[in-house]
């Protein structure tokens, strides 16, 4: 086995496509200690700069105090704490839906929520886009799935005019914001869709979290949709700055993934330390959107300056701006390059993006100062130029 693996290894290194991981000796801010280097930090889901925020720290240092570092159980036997349950009606009332049914991250959230909720028997029509937690949460659902192109309503109004005869239940399952090109999905014509044709509606809001609506509340808040979507995914490893992921949506959804969303019987809850910390995160973004305006302020400034330099920044609607390379192997030259010179920006390639569209995606946060920016477009420009990109 392992010389097998040692001859893909070798594959990887052959396509210039071969990494080691990076390490960060210190914490996830707008700079960072990167293999000992200090480098602006272009390429974190930190939006709001929350994951080393004083008064989230101290409440889970508190937290530890009182409740030690570990649940000790899955949420069924005895790791379901106070913490938890004070968790769940915080974020139930911040997403204005009824409940919120908290995993231990994001990727067995939609893994173990799928799957709860469809089988055998029963239609997933997907987003081209989709996260690989979506596809493998369809994948254990062992439902039928049908892809759409990304975001054509008109496909996806096909395939359910073709297929929606054939099953009962029809689950319809799209990223709110695409994490790798940062465009917004077409919820309210999804949901349109949806009731139409009797068919379910599933959004994965990870980048949608924090970024967008009232206080960060998220794309159904964005488009006004309350009510209508029937699960809500997040994540709380993102712009809420910690570990976890949830669903939102109606109380018999929480009830029913209480029994059957796998995680929850059998991986240990959240730790205290940790559900304490995402308590005072959400109670952050809801006191006030100061740092939800400054994150998109600070995106808009990006996204207009490099738009000036003649990079490729697709069709970005969030602070995401990817810069489309194409190639696989320049594209990690590039962020080698970019890195040299004191910019972190991780290229992104095939297979988490289709083939030849390669590209380093650039997250910006409500950290980032102006002087940071202009320093990433400067040092941009630069390895363009010597790469022949522009
Ligand atoms: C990051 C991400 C996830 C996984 O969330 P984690 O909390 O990091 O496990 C799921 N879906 C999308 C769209 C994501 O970007």
């Amino acid at each position: 086995m392992s010389k097998l693996l040692e001859r893909k290894v070798q594959e990887l290194k052959d396509q210039g496509v071969y990494r080691k991981l990076p390490i960060n000796y210190g914490a996830c801010g707008a700079m960072i200690n990167l293999n000992g280097k200090e480098v602006i930090n272009l390429t974190s889901n930190n939006y709001l700069g929350l994951a080393n925020h004083p008064r989230i720290k101290a409440a889970s240092i508190k937290a530890i105090e009182k409740y030690g570092v570990g649940a000790g159980a899955v949420r069924t036997i005895v790791g379901n704490m106070d913490l938890h349950e004070e968790l769940e009606v915080t974020l139930a009332k911040f997403k204005k839906e009824e409940a919120v049914m908290v995993y231990q991250s994001g990727f067995n959230c939609n893994a173990g929520t799928i799957q709860a909720v469809t089988g055998k028997g029963d239609l997933i029509l997907s987003d081209a886009l989709n996260h690989a937690s979506i596809i493998d949460g369809v994948r254990l659902s062992r439902a039928d799935k049908a892809v759409y192109k990304h975001s054509d309503m008109k496909d996806l109004e096909r395939l359910i005019k073709e297929k929606r005869a054939d099953y009962e239940t029809v689950l319809i399952i799209t990223d709110g914001v695409f994490s790798m090109d940062g465009d917004i999905c077409k919820l309210p014509e999804i949901v349109k869709l949806a009731k139409k044709y009797d068919c379910l509606t599933y959004i994965d809001d990870a980048h949608g979290s924090g970024v967008l609506g009232e206080n960060g509340r998220g794309t159904v808040d964005h488009f006004h949709l309350h009510g209508q979507v029937d699960f809500i995914m997040g994540t709380l490893s993102k712009a809420v700055g910690v570990i976890g992921g949830y669903v939102a949506g109606s109380f018999a959804t929480k009830e029913w993934l209480s029994h059957r969303g796998r995680p929850i019987l059998f991986s240990t809850a959240l730790p205290p330390g940790t559900v304490a910390a995402i308590n005072e995160s959400i109670k952050v973004m809801s006191e006030s959107g100061e740092l939800s305006e400054k994150l998109w302020e600070n995106g808009n400034y990006f996204k207009a300056k490099m738009k000036e330099t003649g990079f490729d920044i697709g069709n970005s609607e969030t602070p995401i701006t990817p810069v489309i390379i194409g190639d696989e192997a320049i594209t990690m030259e590039f962020s080698r390059k970019l890195l040299e010179k004191g910019v972190f920006v991780s290229g992104i390639v095939f297979p988490t993006v289709p083939m030849n569209t390669g590209r380093l995606r650039c997250m910006i946060t409500a950290e980032h100062t102006k002087e940071q920016l202009d320093k990433a477009v400067d040092v941009f420009v630069e390895v363009g130029k010597e790469l022949n990109i522009i």
